[in-house]
């Protein structure tokens, strides 16, 4: 093992710094250094590119590439070992191994299997850096399977009353899913989605959905609609008429949640791990430390420590050096 210490950072993204150099999901992509993005969703991708290479998967790459007009290719993946993380298409955890110890990067995550995507698995590991955006012991999800058949019920309950469907979910990731979902129903999407959908779209995972441009449709019909468009023109239109409203997201658990995006009904459905699911990922993994970062980072290292007798500890920004060995 090197003399030299090992850092744990939250600086130009997630830093794990000693004899190598990682950047995890980091905000600036510098000429040199090794990047690593774990998927696409906006607040993972890099806000400034300096350099020409990063390590992520085809479709991560892919989708970067399309916001910016600075191209960007693939680093040689040395001593990265690329794992699946089960969140969206191209999901990816890292793992490096830095000053003889192992690290295992996440970014968001989701253990389980659903709508066709595997969920990602614990792989041994000293040092797991992990995301919590659902580490708090109330965010529990019932089954993905289950509450698929719910939301395609509420679908085809109102379509037998002759009622449209609106279905917000984030244009990258969660709309895709309930494509798969509503597959037999012939479900539309509004631009961003359709858009989103059309990057993400392969042989094995064709996601057919139509463009809805806002018109009236004579038949019920369901339409997925990102949930930043709520006032835009497409969505006034679907107010005026008798739309029911519907929304998948993990924060469907918390009171509120239903009436501060205006919908009739909200799901649990979500692509990220629930409490549970981390905690039993981290136990998987038998770190010596734990690292959290993102959402509720106290907490969830809190629970870990609590349940798991394992150290762990939050990523706090400013805070100069997280764990020196
Ligand atoms: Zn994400
Ligand atoms: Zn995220």
């Amino acid at each position: 093992m090197s003399g030299r210490s090992l850092t744990i950072r939250l600086g130009n993204g997630v830093e794990v710094l000693g004899d190598e150099e990682y950047h995890f999901d980091a905000e600036v992509i510098e000429e040199s250094g090794t990047f690593c993005i774990s998927h696409a969703h906006s607040d993972h991708l890099p806000k400034r590119i300096k350099g020409t290479e990063v390590i992520a998967s085809d479709i991560t790459l892919r989708c970067l590439n399309d916001r910016s007009k600075k191209q960007l290719s693939m680093a040689e993946p040395d001593g990265v070992t690329m794992l699946d993380a089960g969140h969206m298409a191209g999901s990816r955890m890292f793992q490096v191994e830095v000053n003889g110890r192992s690290v295992l990067y996440t970014g968001d995550l989701c253990t389980r299997n659903r709508c066709g995507n595997k969920g990602a698995r614990p792989v041994k590991t000293d040092i797991l850096i992990i995301e919590s955006t659902y580490g708090k012991p109330r965010y529990v999800f019932p089954p993905s399977d289950v509450i698929a058949s719910l939301i395609r019920d509420e679908v085809e309950d109102n379509f037998s009353q002759g009622r449209p469907v609106s279905l917000f979910a984030y244009p990258f990731g969660k709309s895709q899913d309930m494509i798969r979902i509503l597959r037999d129903l012939g479900p539309y999407a509004d631009l961003s989605v359709f858009n989103a959908t059309s990057l993400l779209r392969s042989e094995e995972d064709p996601l057919e959905c139509q463009l809805w441009d806002g018109e009236a449709i004579d038949e019920p019909f369901v339409v997925v609609c990102s949930p930043w468009l709520k006032r835009t023109r497409q969505e006034k239109l679907m107010c005026n008429r008798d739309v029911k409203r519907l929304a998948v997201s993990g924060w469907a658990i918390d009171a509120g949640y239903k009436r501060r995006m205006g919908v009739h009904e909200a799901f649990p459905f979500s692509d990220h791990a629930d409490f549970n699911d981390l905690i039993e990922f981290v136990k998987g993994c038998e770190p010596e430390l734990v690292i959290t970062h993102h959402g509720f980072a106290d907490s969830l290292a809190y629970e870990i420590k609590a349940r798991l007798g394992i150290d762990a500890r939050p990523l706090v920004k400013g805070q100069r050096t997280l764990a020196e060995f």
